[in-house]
This record gives C-alpha cells, sequence and structure tokens, in this order.
C-alpha cells in the first residue's frame, strides 16, 4: 500500500490513556451502593484499572476470557470495563433483575471466570454461586468496611483490598494489541427466547464510543456533563462511557438510585446538562417534577431510547422544562446506538409541529451503519414513510454471530434482521411501527401497538399504557388497551377511546379498555409484552 500514515489499533484503553494523559483532572463523580458521593479524577481511575488489571491476572485470567459483572453504574464497574479490556480480557456484563437461572445460564455460556459484584446483590450471588463452574473467584466491590462478617461464598474477596495490593506492581502495560478481539460483552434480554450473547469488539466500541460523542449524537466535549442511567449492563452502556472517555467529559454515575427523586438531585447538583434513559425513568422524573413544582436549570439535552418516546413526553421535556429530546433506536446487537433524530440543515427551517412530526420517529442511521426495510420476499421497500417492513441494518457496530451460535445473526451481506417492523421517510427517517412479535395483525392489516400507546399516554389521567394483540373470531386479533390511572385518578374508559378518536384510524380502536395497578416491566426497564399477554390471558374480546 502507498499510505505513509502509522496505524495503531483501535483499543478502547488507548481512548483511557489519553484521558488520563490530556484529561487528567477530569472528573467522575458516582452515588456509591455504600451511599457517599464520590470523585475520582481520569489519572486516578486509569491507575485503578491498571491495579484490576493486575488483580484479575493473579487470579489466572487470560486473553479472550470473560470476566462477569453484576453491578449498577459506578466508578468500579467503570474500572471493571476498562481494566478488564487492557488485559485482553472480556467485560461481560450481566443484568442483576435476571432470575437466577438465567444468570446462571449466563455466566456458563460465556464461561466467566471472575465475577465481581455489588453488595446489593450478595444475596442473589449467594444463592448460585455454587452452581457457576467457570469462576474461581467472587469479587464484592467495596471496602473492607461493608464485608459481610461471614458468607457462604467460600471464594469471596474485597475488591478494596485486592487493588491495594497490588499497588508495588504498577504499571500494567495493556497487554490488548488487536483492535478485533473481544472486550465486552452483552446478553440479549431473552424476552423473545434463550438469551444470546453479542461480543463488542474493541474497534467495534472505539468506534461508536466516537458516533456517540458526535454532535448529532449526545454532542459530548469536554465541557459535557453527562448523568448515564441507562445500566451498564445494559447494551454496552448505550457506548456512552466510551464516548464520555473519549472525548474527556465529566460522567455521573447514579448508583442504584434511579427514581425520581434521585434523578432530579444528581442532575441539578451535579449541573448535569445531558443523560440518557428508558421511557420509564423518565416518566418517574416528570412525575416527580410536576407533583413537586421542580424546575431544571442545566440539563440541555435528553436522550431517549430503548423503547418508543411519546410525543407527550417529548413535548413535556422541550415545552415545560426547556430541554432537547434525542430520540434514538438502538438494540444490544448494534452496539447499541444506530441513529441519530436531529432536525437535518437541509429540513431548515421547520415549523414546531413539523419538528415534532421527525422527532417522533426513530431517526436515521448515523455513519458506521446503513439500513433498510424489506417485504416478506426480501426485497427493499421505498422510503415513501408509509411503505413498512422488516428493518435491516448492517455496519461497523452491527454483530455479526451471536456467541457460539450458528444462526441468528447478519446473512452473507451483512444484513441483521433487527425484528422490528418500520418505515423509512423521504428524509431518511426510520420510525419503528412494532416489534414483529407485537405487531397486531387484524384482518389482514397491521396495527401498530407503539401509535396507540403513544397516544393514549397523552391523555391527562393516564401514567402508562400498553396495546396488545387478542384473538378474534373474525378479524384474527384486535388491539386491547392497557392503562395505569395516574396516581388518584380514575379515568373512565369512555373518556380513553373519546380521546384515542380522530388521532388514530377509526379501525385501530382498540375494542376494549382494561385498568390495572402496574404494568410488568423487563429488566431493562420495558414494558414486557410477554407477561403482560400472560397476566390478561383471562380476558376475553366479544
Ligand atoms: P430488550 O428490549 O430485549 O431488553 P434491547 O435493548 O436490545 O433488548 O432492545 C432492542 C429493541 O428495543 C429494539 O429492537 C426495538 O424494538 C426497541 N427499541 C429500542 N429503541 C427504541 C425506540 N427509540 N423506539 C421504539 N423501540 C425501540
Amino acid at each position: 500500500s502507498v499510505g505513509t500514515m502509522q496505524q495503531w489499533p483501535l483499543t478502547v484503553t488507548s481512548l483511557l490513556d489519553h484521558a488520563a494523559r490530556w484529561h487528567a483532572q477530569q472528573v467522575v463523580t458516582c452515588r456509591t451502593v455504600e451511599g457517599p458521593l464520590t470523585h475520582t479524577t481520569y489519572r486516578q481511575l486509569h491507575i485503578r484499572c491498571q491495579l484490576l488489571a493486575l488483580a484479575l491476572r493473579d487470579f489466572g485470567v487470560r486473553n479472550q476470557n470473560c470476566v462477569g459483572t453484576i453491578m449498577w453504574n459506578t466508578t468500579r464497574h467503570l474500572e471493571a470495563w476498562y481494566g478488564i479490556a487492557g488485559m485482553g480480557a472480556i467485560c461481560h456484563t450481566i443484568n442483576p433483575r435476571l432470575f437466577a437461572k438465567d444468570v446462571i445460564y449466563l455466566a456458563d455460556n460465556a464461561e466467566d471466570k471472575v465475577i465481581i459484584f455489588d453488595l446489593t446483590f450478595l444475596k442473589l450471588v449467594e444463592s448460585l454461586a455454587s452452581e457457576l463452574k467457570t469462576v474461581k473467584a467472587f469479587i464484592l466491590a467495596t471496602d473492607r468496611q461493608h464485608m459481610p462478617r461471614s458468607s457462604s461464598i467460600p471464594n469471596l474477596y474485597c475488591y478494596e483490598e485486592l487493588l491495594e495490593k497490588q499497588r508495588p506492581y504498577l504499571p500494567f502495560h495493556w497487554t490488548v494489541t488487536d483492535e478485533l478481539s473481544a472486550c465486552g460483552a452483552c446478553y440479549t434480554s431473552g424476552t423473545t427466547g434463550q438469551p444470546k450473547g453479542v461480543f463488542y469488539t474493541h474497534r467495534s466500541n472505539y468506534l461508536t464510543g466516537l458516533s456517540v460523542a458526535l454532535p448529532d449524537g449526545l454532542a459530548v466535549d469536554t465541557s459535557s456533563r453527562i448523568l448515564l442511567i441507562v445500566p451498564m449492563f445494559h447494551a454496552n452502556g448505550w457506548a456512552i462511557p466510551f464516548a464520555a472517555v473519549a472525548a474527556g467529559a465529566r460522567l455521573v454515575l447514579p448508583g442504584p438510585a434511579m427514581d425520581g427523586p434521585s434523578v432530579y438531585d444528581l442532575l441539578e447538583h451535579q449541573k448535569c446538562n445531558s443523560t440518557a434513559a428508558v421511557p420509564t425513568v423518565w416518566n418517574g422524573l416528570l412525575l416527580h417534577m410536576q407533583e413537586h413544582n421542580l424546575r431544571l436549570s442545566h440539563l440541555k439535552i435528553c436522550v431517549i431510547g430503548g423503547s418508543a418516546a411519546p410525543l407527550s413526553m417529548i413535548k413535556a421535556f422541550q415545552e415545560e422544562y426547556g430541554v432537547e429530546v434525542r430520540h434514538l433506536w438502538g438494540m444490544t446487537e448494534t452496539s447499541p446506538i444506530a441513529t441519530y433524530n436531529t432536525p437535518k440543515g437541509p429540513m431548515l427551517p421547520m415549523t414546531r409541529e413539523q419538528d415534532y412530526s421527525f422527532r417522533v420517529k426513530q431517526g436515521w442511521p448515523h455513519f458506521l451503519n446503513d439500513m433498510r426495510v424489506v417485504d416478506n420476499e426480501g426485497q427493499e421497500l421505498p422510503c415513501n414513510g408509509t411503505d413498512q417492513g422488516a428493518l435491516q441494518i448492517r455496519g461497523h457496530n452491527i454483530v455479526g454471530q451471536y456467541h457460539k451460535l450458528s444462526s441468528g445473526g447478519a446473512n452473507a451481506e451483512g444484513w441483521f434482521d433487527t425484528g422490528d417492523i418500520a418505515t423509512i421517510d423521504e428524509w431518511g427517517y426510520m420510525e419503528i411501527r412494532d416489534r414483529s412479535k407485537d405487531v397486531i395483525k387484524s384482518g389482514g392489516e397491521w396495527i401498530s401497538s407503539v401509535i396507540i400507546e403513544n397516544v393514549a399516554v397523552a391523555h391527562p389521567e393516564v401514567f402508562e399504557a400498553a396495546v396488545i394483540g387478542k384473538p378474534h373470531k373474525k378479524w384474527v386479533e384486535r388491539p386491547l388497551l392497557i392503562i395505569v390511572p395516574a396516581p388518584g385518578r380514575q379515568p373512565t374508559k369512555e373518556s380513553i377511546l373519546g380521546f384515542l378518536k380522530g388521532k388514530i384510524a377509526t379501525w385501530w380502536m382498540p375494542d376494549d379498555v382494561v385498568f390495572v395497578e402496574a404494568i410488568p416491566h423487563t429488566g431493562s426497564g420495558k414494558i414486557s409484552k410477554l407477561d403482560l399477554r400472560k397476566q390478561l390471558a383471562h380476558v376475553q374480546l366479544r
């Protein structure tokens, strides 16, 4: 080749090396599991990542072994992400809200050698430690003072003690050299079957981090203060831990506290100007702010993804609190952020209503990936905003194959079937209509549960809404609307249906409305349609 430039591997630890040297004073703040708020700098973080790598090496962790984490968003979890990656191992983030049997399945499938976990999960880990055959050591992510007096886990170690012991052996020189080696692993939630492992490479995470940091993404720079609410165990932490380190931004980590009052407290007192989470978290925050008549003094950008952000939520943030909503789409298999959603230059100027009509969509693919919608025969459909079909995606941040599985990954041309049904409009904005298994098939036509839900939650007496398909003699399936009333409210069926009238097609009107106290959520805070269907199995449409 005639290129004359240097070539360095794109490792995520090279991002941290850079941050430690050139953003040495930048701070990472954390609401710890133990309670107090702590502050660390990138310089200190860099050292502690090396200490952890040294400790793990002593436990026999080798190149491309997995180390499991069962942790909240904390500084120690961040140390695990980078320390494990830097020694050529793989940080396997485990969702603590899974059933014990699923945790065992994941640790076995990934062959985790060590598990690092937070105090919150001591009981969980005690209940399954003896069944984790590949795990040689369990590290409790706390200091001596908070270690339990006794525990049924025989090979239990104290995180802070382990790190302290390694001080004399600093520095640890990162051993990873291959950008195509894995540095992180995350399993799909299993709501659709057995969880499947997605193994991110240094390169894919490095690139995704850069993409997320760009102005149309989270717009991360050295003055950013990002409240990272989306759990680091949920889909690669939306790659924000890479974006922040790459840009030298300040990270604020909420630990276990993700309820409305705690989120508000961190946003205000840590002066956060951007943040990211699923809609459920924002429901909690908006309710808290409305009830106590609170304002947001610093927040500029609120990233919403994981499930559809309803227009009423987008409007509440923008009009009542002056916060710009960035509605993004992605999945575990796409690292996960795959779209941006801001108004494109050539579309401007736009009226506010036009702006909203794009903002409720899920956006266009960023520079690392490409997408298309196809019909049942696999033929690409036109980008006209109405033709809907299976959404496929390919690119640098997209899974090729699942761990240890020969099927279910991308096809020979790299196209990965997302399992979502979507449209793409003339401007390239993709809109999710449904997950293919949630879409309601009525008389040969499709009804989008997502769209009905988003209209219903705008009703002033509704806190949360979900729509599922119910078997129907004549139409095969018809929509059933499930409503959680706003606190202290008792909306009627007539008022809800009246509210929907004119906002959705007549034949989309739900056949019935059911009021419940709560709707079940998945481990990542999304409405669990699977559980909801079970819960409402007794309800029948006439
Ligand atoms: P799970 O939801 O199964 O825990 P993922 O986080 O990987 O695992 O979920 C990805 C799915 O979430 C997507 O396929 C899509 O259906 C849904 N999703 C993600 N972001 C959005 C969004 N902005 N709007 C609508 N659906 C979304």
